[in-house]
């Protein structure tokens, strides 16, 4: 059986999301042509070209944001002798949902990983030394994932800062080995930031 090209089109375009596979793509694409009305697809069609236009990285720590800096780095309550690294956007949130965090962060935007040609140069990390000379921080909190990729990028942040004078910690305790912040849980993190050890 064929569907006709326009049908076609859109389940193509739902496969290209992740974690959705040609059932569910195709479950999406009738949704969206048989219940969805017209309305709703104008808003959804807009919402996406506005999310891709408005939002972009924080000029200061690359969460990302509508705005030239984030809401958290332009939030003068939060405790900015704190940075905590971390690989992703997605992390940013998934810290600021577990609730107890209020320092600031910087997104690194990946992980080192020389297999996949991801070098120190391909991440966020000029700007984080950048942001060491000047800013008053006196910890960063390495919360990379406890992947191989995560701890060889604490490890290599661990050595460049040797010659600075901040503390610089690890968290760990809790986080399962091999696993990525964004599956654990608001509790397993906030044990996670508390029970960070000295790297
Ligand atoms: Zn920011």
């Amino acid at each position: 059986m064929q569907y006709p090209k326009a049908l076609e089109d859109l389940i193509s375009e739902f496969m290209k999301y992740p974690g959705v596979g040609r059932k569910t793509a195709e479950r999406y694409a009738m949704f969206s042509v048989i219940d969805l009305k017209n309305e709703s697809i104008n808003d959804f069609s807009q919402a996406l070209i506005s999310a891709k236009e408005k939002i972009r990285p924080c000029n200061i720590c690359h969460h990302l944001t509508d705005k030239e800096t984030c809401d958290i780095c332009s939030d003068g309550t939060r405790d900015n002798s704190k940075i905590m690294v971390l690989e992703t956007t997605k992390d940013v949130f998934s810290i600021e949902k577990s609730g107890t965090y209020r320092g600031l962060y910087h997104v690194l935007n990946g992980a080192l990983s020389p297999l996949n040609g991801i070098g120190p140069n391909e991440l966020n990390l000029v700007s984080l030394w950048k942001r060491l000379e000047k800013d008053d921080v006196k910890e960063v909190i390495l919360a990379t994932s406890a992947t191989q990729e995560g701890e060889a990028t604490a490890q290599y942040i661990k050595r460049v800062l040797r010659e600075v004078e901040v503390l610089v910690t690890r968290i760990g305790y809790g986080v399962p080995v091999g696993s990525n912040l964004e599956y654990a849980d608001d509790q397993t993190l906030n044990k996670a930031i508390e029970n960070r050890r000295v790297f």
